[in-house]
C-alpha cells in the first residue's frame, strides 16, 4: 500500500482479515467513588431523587436500543434495562443514602452487596455479576453527567478500539457495523480473541499504549493476519484490499469439506468443543468430527464430582452430535486457570506449573478411572465408523503415558496424549510407543516453551503460536510420529489460523482441530496450496528468527506461488 507517510502500529493479530473504517473507542468504565463527606440529612431525599432520575434515563436509553435491535441483542439490552429498574437494588441504594452516603457511593455499596450474594449463589447467578457492574457503571456515569460507558452507538461501519473487551461489551456487538476489533491489552486466548473468532471478524490484541495515539473518528486500515493498524493509507487501495478480502470470505463461506490441498493431500479438520451444545453447532459446520472435547469445562461450577452415570449422560450429548465420526475426549484438565473444586488443590504458589491435568490423578487415580468408565459407558453404543479416542492433558513423561494408556486399554478405549509440555515433545520417541495418537496443544506448548503466562497481556509477543521455537518442537514431534506410525494432530489455537494451518501441514501434522467457526477458513486456505508449497512455508517459518519474521517470510513465499 502506498502513501506519503502512513504510520503503522503493531499488535498481535489473532483473527485474520482486513477492514478500513473509522476508529471508535469503547468508552471507559468510570472510576468508582469512595465514601467522601456524608450527605446532610436535609439533602438526602433529593439525593435519592437524583439517583432515580439517573436510573430512569439509563433504563429508557437501554429500552430504546432494545426496541431498535433484534434477537439476542434485544434480549440482552432488555434484560439489562430490567436490572436498572430492580426494586430490591433501589431499596438498597435508598438505605445507603438515608445513612448519609452520596448517590454514587450508595450505588457502589448496593451493587457490591448484590454481587457478593450472586457470587455465593454460584452458577448462572454468578455469571450475572458482570451485568450488575455494567448497570452500576452506567448509572454512576449518568449521575456525574459523563458519557455512558461501554459500546457507543455506531451507525455506519467502524473498527472498535478498547483497552480490553468484557463479555457485557461484546454481547450486543453487531457485525453489520463493527468490522474489526483492536485492543490495547488481551492476548491470543483472551475473551476479545475468542469473541472475534466466533464473530469471524479481523482482530488485533496487545497493541499497547500506542493505540491511544489514534482517536475516535480517524480512518484506519486493520490487517488481522499481520497484526497492523495503519493510519494515512491510500483510500482507494484500502477499499480494494477490503473488497478482495470480502470475496475471499465469500469463497470461505462456500467451502465444503473434507479438506485437502490443491494436489489432493487429505488433512482432517475437526472441532474443539466444550459441551453437547457446542458439538451440535459444530456438526452444522464443515468439521468432520471432534478433535478436542474439553470435559473439564462442564464441571467448573460443580461442587461435587458427578457420578459415573451423570458424567456418561453429559458425554453422550457430545457423542450424539457426531454419531458417525471420530470424537477425541480429553480427560479432566483441572487446575491452573481451570480450577475444579472437587479435583484441584486450593493453594499452590504457581498453579500453571502445579498439580494440573493428568497430575491431579497421581494421588487420586479413582477420579480418573471413574471418568474413563463414564466415557466407555457413553461410547459403548458407538459403531466402527465412530471411533472414540481419549487423551490425557499435561503428559510430561513416558511413565505417565504408559500408566494412562494401560487404564484406557483396560476399558477398551483408544489412548493418546496431548503434547503440550516441551519435555513430552522432546521425549516423544519414548512416549509414543505407548499410545495410538497424540495431539499438540499449542496454547500450553507455547506458554511452557517461552516461559510466558498465556493469560498475560504484557507477554502476548512471546505467547505467539508462530514462535519458531514452538514450530521446531512440532516438527520434531511429527518426525517421531511418522517413525512410530502414530498420527499427530494439533488442537490449540494455532490450528485456527489458516496460514499457520498450512505451515503445520507442511511440518507433517495429520489433523487440525479448532473452533468450528474457524474450520471453513482453514479448509479454503488449504485448498489453495499444494503439499509441497506447505512444506516450503514450513521451512520459511522454522528458519525465521521470531514470530513476526516467520509470518512475513511465509507470506512472501505465498506471494511467490502466485507468480
Ligand atoms: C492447549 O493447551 O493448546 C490446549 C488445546 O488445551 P487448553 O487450551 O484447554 O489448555
Ligand atoms: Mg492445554
Amino acid at each position: 500500500m502506498t502513501n506519503a507517510s502512513p504510520s503503522t502500529i503493531k499488535g498481535t493479530g489473532v483473527v485474520s482479515g482486513v477492514a478500513y473504517a473509522e476508529a471508535v473507542w469503547v468508552r471507559p468504565r468510570p472510576d468508582l467513588p469512595t465514601a467522601g463527606e456524608p450527605i446532610e440529612e436535609s439533602r438526602r431525599d433529593s439525593e435519592y431523587d437524583r439517583f432515580l432520575e439517573a436510573v430512569d434515563i439509563v433504563a429508557s436509553r437501554l429500552e430504546q436500543r432494545a426496541a431498535g435491535a433484534d434477537g439476542q441483542a434485544a434480549e440482552v439490552l432488555g434484560a439489562t434495562a430490567g436490572m436498572v429498574k430492580d426494586r430490591g437494588w433501589h431499596k438498597a441504594v435508598r438505605k445507603g443514602i438515608r445513612a448519609g452516603k452520596s448517590a454514587e457511593y450508595a450505588t457502589v455499596c448496593a451493587t457490591d452487596k448484590f454481587v457478593t450474594m450472586f457470587e455465593a449463589a454460584g452458577g448462572v447467578m454468578a455469571e450475572r455479576t458482570t451485568d450488575l457492574k455494567d448497570v452500576r457503571d452506567r448509572v454512576i456515569a449518568e449521575l456525574r453527567g459523563e458519557q455512558e460507558p461501554g459500546l457507543p452507538l455506531v451507525e455506519g461501519e467502524a473498527v472498535l478500539f478498547a483497552a480490553d473487551l468484557a463479555p457485557a461489551d461484546t454481547a450486543t456487538l453487531d457485525t453489520a457495523h463493527i468490522k474489526a476489533l483492536v485492543t490495547e491489552l488481551g492476548g491470543p486466548t483472551s475473551h476479545t480473541a475468542i469473541i472475534a473468532r466466533q464473530l469471524n471478524i479481523p482482530c488485533i490484541v496487545a497493541v499497547g499504549a500506542r493505540l491511544r495515539e489514534i482517536e475516535s473518528g480517524e480512518l484506519v486500515f486493520v490487517d488481522g493476519a499481520v497484526g497492523t493498524v495503519r493510519l494515512g493509507v491510500d483510500p482507494a487501495e484500502s477499499r480494494k484490499a477490503v473488497e478482495e478480502y470480502r470475496e475471499k470470505a465469500a469463497r470461505v463461506a462456500q467451502w465444503r469439506g473434507p479438506a485437502e490441498t490443491k494436489d489432493g493431500y487429505r488433512v482432517q479438520l475437526l472441532a474443539n468443543v466444550a459441551d453437547g451444545n457446542a458439538a451440535r453447532i459444530a456438526s452444522d459446520s464443515q468439521a468432520e468430527g471432534i478433535g478436542l472435547y474439553r470435559t473439564e469445562l462442564s464441571f467448573l461450577s460443580a461442587s461435587e464430582e458427578p457420578t459415573v452415570d451423570e458424567q456418561a449422560r453429559i458425554y453422550a450429548k457430545v457423542f450424539n452430535a457426531y454419531p458417525h465420526s471420530k470424537v477425541v475426549v480429553r480427560t479432566l484438565d483441572a487446575g491452573s486457570d481451570k480450577p475444579i473444586s472437587y479435583a484441584t488443590l486450593t493453594s499452590e504458589e504457581n498453579p500453571a506449573l502445579g498439580v494440573r491435568g493428568l497430575r491431579v490423578a497421581r494421588d487420586n487415580e479413582a477420579l480418573l478411572t471413574r471418568q474413563l468408565d463414564a466415557i466407555a459407558q457413553a461410547a459403548a453404543e458407538r459403531g466402527e465408523d465412530a471411533p472414540t479416542w481419549v487423551m490425557a492433558p499435561m503428559v510430561a513423561t513416558s511413565t505417565e503415558a504408559k500408566w494412562f494408556s494401560g487404564l484406557c486399554r483396560e476399558r477398551g478405549l483408544t489412548p493418546g496424549a496431548m503434547i503440550e509440555v516441551p519435555a513430552a515433545a522432546l521425549m516423544a520417541d519414548t512416549i509414543m510407543p505407548h499410545l495410538d495418537f497424540v495431539s499438540i496443544g499449542t496454547n500450553d506448548l507455547t506458554q511452557y516453551t517461552m516461559a510466558a503466562d498465556r493469560l498475560s497481556p504484557q507477554l502476548a509477543y512471546l505467547t505467539d503460536p508462530w514462535q519458531p521455537a514452538v514450530l521446531r518442537l512440532i516438527r520434531h514431534t511429527c518426525v517421531v510420529g511418522r517413525d512410530n506410525n502414530v498420527p499427530v494432530g494439533v488442537c490449540g489455537e494455532a490450528a485456527a489460523d489458516p496460514v499457520l494451518a498450512c505451515v503445520l501441514t507442511g511440518l507433517g501434522v495429520n489433523s487440525l482441530s479448532a473452533a468450528s467457526t474457524a474450520v471453513a477458513g482453514v479448509g479454503a486456505q488449504l485448498a489453495e496450496v499444494t503439499l509441497e508449497e506447505c512444506q516450503k512455508m514450513a521451512e520459511a517459518a522454522i528458519d525465521a528468527e521470531g514470530p513476526t519474521e516467520a509470518r512475513a517470510s511465509v507470506f512472501k513465499v505465498m506471494e511467490q506461488f502466485k507468480n
